[in-house]
């Protein structure tokens, strides 16, 4: 019996020392706490937490947690825990001995169930090192999902682009379309005929109304791919059109718009189409020139016709004029001609008593053969004034000097009516071109309105003034100012209508052809009253320069 209890307590002491191994040698902190004091642990324990050996016996578990507040929370939780479920784990910071704040894992067990708090063993592992991976994990997996997010918006930012995009396109398709459709549309039905072509010059398109109006052949002709055919092309003066000139092949070599451009096409018999062609540029690759082609041959018949009317009552009126001037003409002529027949009596009267001296015999003669030219320029030029009825003949002219030709002419009307003329003429007016009898004509007849208008008009007042101004534009302007009685705001609207008339032997036609030659110039003449009584008549003339 002694023997069996003395083998009974060497196992037990042999489980003793084997427990105080595993003890010592577990690779876990494990210590045991009675009312929260460290009453034993074990090596890893005190190294877990930077002690060395025997530094934690009875301290109070407390130096362990990084705060009071720490202690109090977490031991309420796991008290309060173990007391249902007899055991507690969880991961959490504690301090170490040097104050380095740590993670751990912590599993308690109570020895007591119903007394938890009083005696307990604390198994504790250091995870900072995981714990430290997992953070760093995080930080990856966080910077990763950053990433995605990033890609991700950028995804949804160029999709939502390209949605934009499409949606753009689909809008500029549209109005592209709406506005093809408008263009084929305008195109096809605008009255005027046009074609179209590529930058070779040939042409590519041509819309109904060049249909309608040019055979293949005369387009051909006209866009100056015709040389071949039987029509030539002519140009508004009568002269040939060259290949070089046509508005087409200019526009598109200078690359610039032609415009309104006459061309005839003469079909070999004397029938002749005219069109006013304008050609542009066309600024897309691959294309030429659009051409527009209007038929403007009725209309050039009617001008024609319009302007040779012109020149017949133009040729009437100055007839008229002529006739009403018969007076002056006579005082015009008669006097060259009485100095010169006073001049050839004298000589005739000396050459009878054989007493003269030489020298004043040579004398008279010359004076007899200047009136007599006198006399001869005067005819000469009423019978240009009379008899001219042919076109208009351009040329440069000088304003100035028509006007100052003018005054002269009326100097005897002057005269009679005891006018005084004013004429304030610029100084270096560039030249128009002109025809000088057309604007003489027109010249005479202002100065002939504005004389008889200021028969009534208190002498000491009768001024005509004549004014020439070129305000370096392209027009020169001539104004003729009277006194006269002025124009009533009613006949203001008619004067300019042929055969308006206010005069007894008045034709009314004076103005209407001063108007139609002034506009065959390319200039405007317009009439108003002046501010102080009487009537200023006012044209305008392209200069030529
Ligand atoms: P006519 O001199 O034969 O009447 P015009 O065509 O020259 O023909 O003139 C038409 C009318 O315009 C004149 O009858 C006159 O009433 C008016 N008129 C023309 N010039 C003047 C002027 N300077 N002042 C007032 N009225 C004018």
């Amino acid at each position: 019996m002694q023997n069996l209890i003395s083998d009974q307590v060497d196992v037990l002491k042999q489980r003793l020392v084997e427990h105080q191994l595993i003890f010592d040698n577990a690779i876990v902190g494990i210590g045991a706490l009675h009312e929260r004091v460290i009453t034993r642990c074990n090596r890893r324990f005190e190294e877990i937490f930077g002690y060395g050996p025997g530094e934690l016996d009875n301290q109070n578990v407390r130096i362990l947690y990084p705060s009071t507040e720490a202690f109090d929370r977490i031991g309420r939780i796991g008290y309060g825990y173990l007391l249902n479920h007899n055991v507690y784990s969880d991961e959490r910071v504690m301090k170490r001995k040097n104050g380095e704040i740590f993670w751990c894992n912590v599993d308690l067990k109570p020895l007591n169930s119903t007394n938890p708090q009083r005696d307990v063993v604390m198994i504790f592992q250091d995870i900072s090192q995981r714990k430290a991976s997992e953070a760093r994990e995080q930080l990856a997996y966080e910077h990763l999902e950053q990433l995605v997010n990033e890609r991700t918006r950028k995804l949804n930012d160029a999709n939502e682009a390209l949605r934009t995009e499409i949606r753009l396109r689909k809008e500029a398709e549209e109005v592209l379309l709406v506005s093809r459709e408008k263009y084929r549309v305008l195109f096809e039905t605008f009255p005027i005929g046009i074609s179209i072509t590529n930058d070779q010059g040939q042409v590519i398109e041509i819309n109904q109304a060049l249909r309608r109006i040019a055979s293949r052949t005369l387009l051909a002709t006209l866009m100056g791919g015709g040389k071949k055919t039987s029509m030539s092309l002519i140009r508004a003066d009568g002269a040939p059109l060259t290949y070089e000139q046509l508005p087409n092949v200019l526009a598109l070599k200078e690359q610039r718009v032609v415009a309104d451009v006459e061309v005839g096409v003469s079909y070999g018999d004397s029938q002749i189409r005219w069109f006013s062609v304008t050609a542009a540029p066309i600024a897309v690759k691959g294309y030429g020139v659009v051409v527009t082609h209007t038929e403007i041959t009725e209309r050039k018949r009617t001008s024609e016709l319009e302007s040779l009317n012109r020149a017949e009552l133009s040729h009437v009126s100055r007839l008229n004029m002529m006739g009403e001037m018969a007076a002056t003409i006579i005082h015009e002529l008669g006097q060259p001609l009485s100095a010169t027949l006073n001049y050839l009596h004298g000589c005739e009267l000396r050459l009878e008593s054989k007493d003269y001296a030489p020298e004043l015999f040579h004398s008279a003669i010359s004076q007899a053969i200047c009136n007599a030219e006198r006399a001869a320029a005067i005819v000469k030029h009423l019978r240009q004034q009379c008899m001219r009825q042919i076109g208009p003949e351009f040329v440069p002219t000088d304003i100035n000097v028509l006007i100052e030709e003018m005054i002269i002419f009326l100097d005897f009307e002057r005269r009679q009516y005891g006018i005084t003329i004013l004429p304030s003429l610029g100084k270096g007016l560039p030249t128009l071109l002109a025809d000088p009898l057309e604007i003489k004509q027109v010249i005479l007849n202002l100065f002939k309105n504005a004389i008889e208008a200021m028969s009534t008009t208190e002498e000491s007042n009768r001024l005509l003034e004549v004014t020439t101004l070129w305000g370096q534009q392209r027009w020169i302007e001539v104004s003729v100012a009277d006194r006269g009685h002025g124009v009533s705001k009613k006949q203001l609207a008619r004067i300019f209508k042929p055969f308006f008339t206010t005069k007894q032997s008045g034709l009314g036609l004076g103005l209407a052809i001063c108007r139609s030659i002034i506009e065959a110039h390319g200039g405007r003449l317009t009439a108003g009253n002046n501010l102080h009584g009487g009537a200023t008549f006012r044209f305008t003339l392209p200069a030529n320069r």
